[in-house]
């Protein structure tokens, strides 16, 4: 990758990024196909590391956008051996940086293995930061990892979880091909039940992880929306107005009918017609009706969160575990002391920092899109000519015993 967004000037303090390597930035599962192989060469990159390494598509990208700033320093910790991790970070800086910034990175970088673990089996990244060096400290550094169990506990504020990416959150993609549309969106699934059971956990958590919408009978007879607001990311609840809805509202009562007759009093809506009118309705009052894929596009959640979470530390001139745990988890932001990381798992299923961290990534690489079924298809067609194909094989062969 030849382009390299310009270094910003460093007048503050230092941020210490530090990134966990396997189910973050590349896996080595086995992959069975060739075509497999092919969305990594052509999408993402394949590395090899002592095994064959594929890394995920933004993640070459994420790289460079890194060490384009001045104020950020990149290091990596993983509890693989220190061959492996090395020869994967000196792959992966180039491929992402060009000549003269990757021998520079190269020489430079702090890569911690499964030697530099502390006592406990955990990633202590106080280890990363430089002695003497005043611009290094504790509350700018983040330690980006997908296992909970990896961090240490006084080091919970310096965490920012991304679930893990496996393999096969790539090719399962192609099964998936119905439920998304050509601009690789898949709408939410339609839920409908009565007033006495909107505040159940199972109907409203769905609706604030922005998963589901659900339609909800009035004990008056009336129908109302409950959503999430796409700009607040809010909770929203709204009346179908009888008069204005009037075809919508009469299959709304016969499809609740039905579900009560059949003895369910939380049921879906599956008439594609009522659907699509309910996806119109929610959509013209700003409401979420259609969702990205969460798990093949990790890197950018990574992206777009840690570069809100940099901008607000800049800004408003306050640590930077300040302002990336209270994005992580709102309800936690203002205790003090470790934090609960199972909070942490709200904000990876936000679709904005994922379209956040496309915008940010677009700036290094325009052609970048989030992976959907489509574009993962066309990936893959085409063939792959004999030469590539005994290659790839090649690779594919070079698992971990
Ligand atoms: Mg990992």
């Amino acid at each position: 990758m030849s382009a390299m967004i310009p270094r910003t000037e460093n007048r503050g303090p230092v941020y210490n990024v530090v990134l966990d390597i396997d189910e973050v930035l590349t896996t080595c599962d086995p992959i069975q196909t060739l075509d497999e192989a092919l969305f990594f060469k052509k999408r993402g990159s394949i590395l090899t590391a002592v095994k064959t390494h594929y890394v995920f598509p933004g993640v070459l990208e994420t790289i460079n956008w890194l060490y384009g700033m001045e104020d950020v320093r990149t290091s990596f910790y993983s509890s693989g051996s220190q061959e492996r991790n090395r020869a994967f970070v000196e792959g992966l800086l180039e491929r992402s940086l060009p000549e003269e910034a990757c021998s520079r990175a190269k020489r430079e970088v702090c890569i911690l293995s499964k030697e530099d673990l502390n006592e406990f089996g955990k990633k202590d990244i106080s280890r990363v930061l430089r002695p003497n060096y005043s611009g290094d400290h504790i509350e700018n550094t983040v330690l980006i990892d997908d296992r909970p169990a990896n961090f240490v506990p006084e080091q919970s504020r310096n965490f920012l979880f991304v679930p893990p990416t496996r393999g096969d959150a790539f090719a399962l993609l192609r099964r998936k091909k119905d439920s998304y549309g050509e601009e690789g969106f898949k709408f939410l699934k339609c839920g409908m039940t009565t007033e006495f059971f909107a505040d159940y956990s199972c109907v409203r958590e769905p609706i604030d992880q922005g998963k589901k919408l659900y339609v909800v009978k009035r004990s008056g007879g009336a129908f109302d929306l409950h959503f999430l607001d796409r700009i607040s990311n809010g909770y929203r609840t709204a009346p179908i107005s009888t008069e204005m809805h009037q075809p919508l509202v009469s299959s709304l009562e016969n499809i609740h009918q039905e579900s009560l007759d059949q003895g369910f009093v939380i049921s879906s809506v599956d008439d594609q017609e009522t659907l699509q009118n309910l996806y119109d309705l929610v959509g013209s009052m700003g409401g979420k009706t259609q969702t990205i894929c969460h798990r093949a596009n990790r890197i950018y959640y990574v992206a777009g969160l840690l570069s809100t979470a940099l901008s607000e530390a800049r800004n408003k001139q306050i640590p930077l575990t300040h302002s990336l745990c209270s994005l992580q988890s709102e309800r936690i932001a203002k205790e003090s002391g470790d934090v609960p990381v199972k909070n942490f798992k709200e904000s990876p299923r936000k679709d904005r920092y994922y379209h956040l961290g496309l915008d940010v990534l677009r700036n290094v690489n325009q052609d970048l899109e989030l992976i959907n079924p489509h574009n993962y298809e066309q990936s893959i067609q085409g063939g792959i000519p004999p030469e590539e194909a005994a290659r790839l094989q090649e690779l594919i062969q070079n698992v971990w015993e």
